[in-house]
This record gives structure tokens, C-alpha cells and sequence, in this order.
């Protein structure tokens, strides 16, 4: 794909657009990490400020928000790593196919190729050219990108995607988790619903950067969605806590 771009664009026009693979792969790393540390405020913020509704012990409010960060970084984690091999599996059994089909029919590749730069938009010689030159490059990075839309060359690692899920996960967990310990009890809910509300501002304002969407509407979004989670996950743990007590 990308080198198609590059041939029509040699200069990049608008710099700040992202044009080659590598980086707009970085850009959804960061937008991965963000919505992953998003993820981890707004589930442990529930928990705690759950518990703490039903009770004004420490102790629990330290266990449920530990455990609700493990077992959600566990979980993150376990999402990622089934669904990142999954589909690397499928791309490479796809590439296996494509490797075979290149080796036992190599004209009829060349031929297919060519048709994909041509329904493209390029003229029936050009395509030709393109696909003749592809070839000779590289013949499976050629067919994989125009016909696959996959990168051979960076197939995501799930080992990798399933760690740095959990992680992001794990460091927004421990802002709602510091806030709702840190303060005296009566303090408690209050400053951990503004720490988290703030941090919202923040994943939401950062993930709708990186992909170039309006701002304030994701904050909005994400902001409005976080204060109902905590207001319901509250109302539950105060329900809950008085009718034990
Ligand atoms: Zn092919």
C-alpha cells in the first residue's frame, strides 16, 4: 500500500499526516497504551470507590483495588495475547498460500498483480511496469501489501502486545488506587473522583490527538462515561454496604 503512496507523493505535502506504515504502527501503539491506561482508571476507580462506599476500612479498599489491577492486567493481557496470535496465525497462513501460489505459478501472479494496480487506477502498461518492478524487488512483500494488506515485516508479536496491555492497564489502575489511600476518609471519594475525572481529560484529549479526531468531543465522551461509572459502581457499593451493615 505505502508504496504506492510514496510513488504518487515523493515529498510529503503534509508532513504531520502519516503516510508510511511504521508510523502510523506507532501512532496505534500509543492509542493501544492510552485506551489500555483508560481502561485501568475507569475499572479500578469503580472498584475503590465502590468499596469505599460500603465501608471506611482501608483494608478492603486496598484489597478489592489490588486485586481489580492484577486480575484486569491478567485480563487485558489474555485478550490481547489470544487475539494478536490468532490473527498472526492467519497471516501466516496466508502468507504460506501466497509464498506457494508465487512458486508454482509465477505468470499467472505477475498477471494478478498487475490487475491489482490496475483496478487501482493505473493505466494497463503502467500497472504492468509496476507490478514487473515489485516483482523483481520483492516479489512476497509486493503481493502481500496490494493483495494481503499485510506487512511481512511487521507482523505485531502477541508476547509483546499482551505485556504493554497489561502494562498500561496497570500504571492507569494505580492513579485511582494512590488517590482513594492517600487522602482521610472523609476526603477520599471526592479527590479520587477529580483525580480520575482529570486523568480522563487526559487519555481522551490523547487518544483523539493521535488519530487526528476532534478533541473535545472524545473528552466529553470519555469524561461523561467515567463520572457514570463511578456514580453507578457508588450507588451500588452504598446500597450494598448498608444493607450488610
Ligand atoms: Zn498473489
Amino acid at each position: 500500500m505505502y508504496i504506492v503512496a510514496a510513488v504518487s507523493t515523493p515529498s510529503h505535502p503534509h508532513p504531520s499526516e502519516p503516510h508510511v506504515g511504521s508510523v502510523s504502527s506507532k501512532l496505534n501503539w500509543l492509542r493501544a497504551g492510552v485506551l489500555g491506561a483508560n481502561d485501568g482508571i475507569v475499572s479500578t476507580a469503580g472498584i475503590v470507590v465502590g468499596v469505599a462506599a460500603a465501608t471506611v476500612a482501608r483494608a478492603p479498599v486496598l484489597t478489592a483495588g489490588s486485586a481489580g489491577l492484577v486480575a484486569g492486567a491478567v485480563s487485558m493481557a489474555l485478550g490481547e495475547y489470544v487475539s494478536v496470535s490468532t490473527q498472526r496465525d492467519t497471516e501466516k497462513a496466508l502468507l504460506r498460500k501466497e509464498r506457494h501460489e508465487l512458486r508454482d505459478d509465477p505468470g499467472a501472479e505477475l498477471d494478478e498483480l498487475a490487475a491489482l494496480y490496475e483496478a487501482k487506477g493505473l493505466s494497463a502498461a503502467t500497472a504492468r511496469t509496476v507490478a514487473e518492478e515489485l516483482t523483481d524487488h520483492n516479489p512476497l512483500l509486493a503481493h502481500a501489501e496490494v493483495e494481503l494488506r499485510i506487512n511481512p515485516e511487521e507482523l505485531t508479536n502477541p508476547w509483546q502486545a499482551a505485556s504493554s496491555s497489561a502494562l498500561s492497564f496497570a500504571i492507569g489502575a494505580l492513579l485511582p488506587l494512590v488517590a482513594i489511600l492517600t487522602p482521610p476518609a472523609a476526603w477520599r471519594i471526592p479527590i479520587t473522583a477529580a483525580a480520575v475525572l482529570a486523568a480522563l481529560v487526559i487519555t481522551g484529549a490523547v487518544s483523539a490527538g493521535v488519530g487526528g479526531a476532534p478533541k473535545g468531543r472524545a473528552v466529553l465522551r470519555n469524561v461523561v462515561g467515567g463520572g457514570l461509572a463511578l456514580s453507578i459502581t457508588y450507588a451500588i457499593g452504598h446500597l450494598v454496604g448498608t444493607a450488610i451493615a
